[in-house]
């Protein structure tokens, strides 16, 4: 007899009709969903520019903006007009054939960064992924390391995505344990340090991974020179410079990319989240032909990488990062932040570190943890992320007003000073 039967499912409790609408999400999450997130009491419905409400009606300030995916806001009206419009017309065709977007989105993004092709794919760890690749056969073909002996060094503190190769070199207990066994081939050193750096490099070191300024880990920000050292070091070296500007990068830190504040160009970058206007997962490697040229047709792909909605929607953003007004927003506004921030020093913050509208600040542990701040913030009307104990991350999006900073910084004082 076969034991295919249907089995009954597990006990699902049946949702008191008296629950609000918050508790009834919450609770249905709690039932349905995988535990791999912690999400703050709140359940969004509907959000505008900096403005969410949730299923009660209540309005926040959005100080998180998905990690910087919606650095043009919610529903931003010239990327939900590029949308709405290509959803009418062409939405997939994969890369079998050509549509009519995709050129015209590479174009304008390899103009936007000054390289020379795009490889477009969905997720920031795709992009990540496809680095990797990139880096390792642009070793044994260009550089003629011998096959298989490819390393690369990435930085300790880092956050460059969740697959089991891209764990495999994060030193954070969580996002690795027990997942392995691990994808040999990399090395790690101290984020900033260049000498620890120059020391690592071999002959058989393709590339030097990064973020020009580490986010998930607290928005960490290098000493001052070190990427022009990395730089300099890894154009002696023959070792590409791989720039994960997921985070930092389209406008967030006051420039279009975070290595334009020490006037650095990698030989690569990673880009994802913003690139894809908060509506379409977007991701894309952008290099120059003497390192993407490697790619030959079927060695690497994605059936949905560059399809024509997300296209549309990623020309809309380079369209809108163009004219320079988000990074200009991010460096008048940041400023404030960043005074505002610093006047909290001593007043339930032990350090703040800001690059443009991004923040990391450290709230005494005496005090409460990130994640308290962080809901006493909800309370308040604000939301933001913990991240590693007693870290806060601010990251508003790049479309708010000084206004939406200071109710930010109100709030922050609310809550800490006490
Ligand atoms: C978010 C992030 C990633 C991963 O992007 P996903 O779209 O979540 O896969 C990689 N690198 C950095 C720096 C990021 O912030």
């Amino acid at each position: 007899m076969s034991e295919t039967a249907a089995r009954p499912g597990p006990e699902r409790p049946s949702v008191a009709p008296d629950l609000s609408p918050t508790l009834h999400h919450i609770s249905m999450a709690r039932d349905w969903l995988a535990g791999n997130y912690s999400p703050l009491p709140v359940v969004i419905a509907h959000a505008e520019g900096a403005w969410v409400t949730d299923v009660e009606g209540r309005r926040y300030l959005d100080a998180l903006a998905g990690y910087s995916a919606l650095n043009f806001g919610h529903l931003h009206p010239t990327l939900i007009a590029a949308a709405r419009a290509q959803l009418e017309r062409l939405t997939l065709t994969s890369r079998a054939f050509h549509s009519d977007r995709l050129g015209p989105f590479s174009h304008e993004l390899a103009t936007l960064t000054g390289k020379d092709l795009v490889l477009p794919m969905n997720t920031g760890a795709e992009a990540v992924e496809t680095a990797i690749k990139t880096a390792r056969r642009w070793g044994y073909e260009v550089k003629g390391v011998p096959d298989g002996r490819a390393r690369i060094i990435a930085m300790a503190g880092n956050f460059h995505g969740r697959t089991t190769t891209i764990i495999s070199f994060s030193d954070d207990p969580l996002a690795r344990e027990h997942y392995g066994p691990y994808t040999p081939g990399f090395d790690l050193v101290p984020f900033g340090d260049i000498a620890a750096l120059e020391a690592a490099i071999t002959d058989e070191t393709v590339a030097v991974l990064l973020e020009p300024v580490q986010g998930e880990g607290g928005v960490i920000i290098p000493p001052e020179g070190w990427l022009r050292d990395v730089r300099e070091l890894t154009r002696r070296r023959n070792v590409l410079m791989v720039a994960d500007e997921i985070q930092s990068g389209l406008g967030r830190t006051g420039s279009t990319f975070a290595c334009d504040l020490e006037g650095v160009v990698p030989d690569v970058y990673v880009l994802g989240k913003a690139l894809g206007g908060g509506i379409v997962p977007l991701s894309a490697v952008v290099a120059d032909r003497d390192v993407l040229g490697v790619f030959t047709p079927g060695s690497h792909g994605s059936t949905f990488g560059g399809n024509p909605l997300a296209a549309a929607v990623g020309q809309a953003v380079v369209e809108l990062l163009a004219t320079g007004e988000y990074q200009e927003r991010a460096r008048t506004l940041g400023a404030v932040l960043d005074s505002g921030l610093r006047e909290l020093l001593g007043h339930g913050v032990d350090a703040v570190r800001c690059r443009g509208l991004w923040a990391g600040i450290d709230i005494d542990p005496r005090l409460m943890t990130g994640r308290e701040a962080s809901h006493r913030l909800l309370v308040e009307g604000v939301l933001v992320k913990d991240t590693h104990g007693s870290t806060v991350r601010l990251a508003p999006p790049l479309v708010v007003g000084e206004a939406e900073v200071q109710i930010l910084l109100g709030a922050l004082g609310k809550v800490l000073r006490r």
